[in-house]
């Protein structure tokens, strides 16, 4: 990541990145609805409850024709994108999401991001072509060892790959980290943050680490907020033009954490659509995870200063230049 030359102590980083992030969007926040499709899990990250040895929860996958009714009659007025999301489940890529994006294309405006895992690259074609316009593939870790020690999905070479791979056949792609993983070492942050400012992305996340229940990861401590909002504000001075979310995690781990990163630089908020009925077996932090619905997400966008953007994410990357590999880095693809 580039040396800044500027006082790096917060609050004058977090003050800095929030003036970026207004000169490239206005003190505007993109606000999307997220809905979690199924809690089916082929992969087993060990921080993660959704992973597939966790016998004792209970899976679910939704309906394609009622998440469609839903996102389309009953969704707030300010939601401009939809985020489906899944554990890593292609019998719900084929059964829900896949009718689902087609038929959402077909009735509404909205921007479509997937956040599905690593699929094959036919699956993110048939996506893409059914209408899909952001993919969401984080890698959490950027060292190759500390990704295997946590168990993330296949390789971080595979991952990259197929950040690439979206990124080349016409993916808006974001991608992310998670602050404060057991066994990571602050070079393997800076190492993670290199990484990530190489790969063609249009959007980046982090999110504190949060110890989840049922995981071998249970008992380590949460990531630390501060150095979580430092990340923030520290990948809005590097890629101005990134779209990076404030995450439920941040307000997990700190009552304000959540308005804070706003006032760090993020820009995106996201609104839970996923009925209520099946929230509490999609852990993706804990069972009695905060709910950020479309109160609490409107109140803290106006508490950090800030607006909902009357353009979604989506619309807003379509007129966006072009995020092309620097030279030289053609060896992820
Ligand atoms: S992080 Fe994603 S891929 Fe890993 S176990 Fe959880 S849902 Fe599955």
């Amino acid at each position: 990541m580039r040396a800044a030359t500027f006082d790096t102590t917060p609050p004058f980083l977090h003050e800095k990145a929030r003036a970026v992030r207004d000169k490239v969007f206005g003190p505007r926040v993109f606000v999307r609805g997220v809905v979690e499709v199924s809690s089916h899990c082929r992969e087993n990250c060990r921080y993660c409850a959704m992973r597939r040895d966790n016998r004792a929860l209970t899976r679910y996958r939704l309906a394609a024709d009622e998440l469609a009714e839903l996102i389309i009659h009953q969704r707030p007025a300010s939601i401009t994108d939809i985020d489906i999301q899944a554990g890593e489940d292609p019998v719900a890529v084929r059964e829900v999401v896949l009718p689902l994006v087609r038929e959402l294309r077909r009735r509404t405006n909205l921007g479509i991001t997937l956040c599905l895992g690593t699929l094959s690259q036919q699956e993110y074609d048939e996506l893409r072509e059914a209408g899909g316009d952001y993919y969401v593939m984080k890698i959490e870790t950027g060292n190759p060892d500390h990704y295997d020690l946590i168990g993330a999905p296949g390789s971080l070479a595979e991952r990259v790959a197929a950040i690439c791979y979206l990124a080349r056949t016409g993916w808006k792609v974001s991608s992310g980290l998670i602050m404060g993983l057991p066994g990571q070492t602050s070079a393997e942050v800076e190492q993670t943050l290199n990484l990530l400012t190489l790969l063609p992305l249009a959007g980046c996340s982090v999110s504190p680490f949060v110890a989840g229940e049922q995981t071998p990861f249970g008992t380590s401590p949460n990531g630390d907020i501060e150095q979580t909002l430092n990340c923030v504000a520290r990948l809005r001075l590097c890629a101005p033009h990134w779209i990076i979310p404030a995450v439920s995690a941040m307000r997990l781990v700190s009552e304000d954490g959540y308005v804070r990163a706003f006032k760090a630089g993020a820009n995106l908020a996201t609104i839970n659509l996923t009925p209520s009925s099946a929230r509490a077996d999609y852990p993706i932090y804990k069972r009695d995870r905060i709910i950020m619905d479309e109160e609490r997400v409107l109140s803290a966008i106006a508490d950090a200063g800030c607006d909902f953007s009357p353009i979604g994410i989506a619309d807003h990357l379509r007129n966006a230049p072009e995020v092309v590999l620097p030279k030289g880095v053609n060896i992820f693809a």
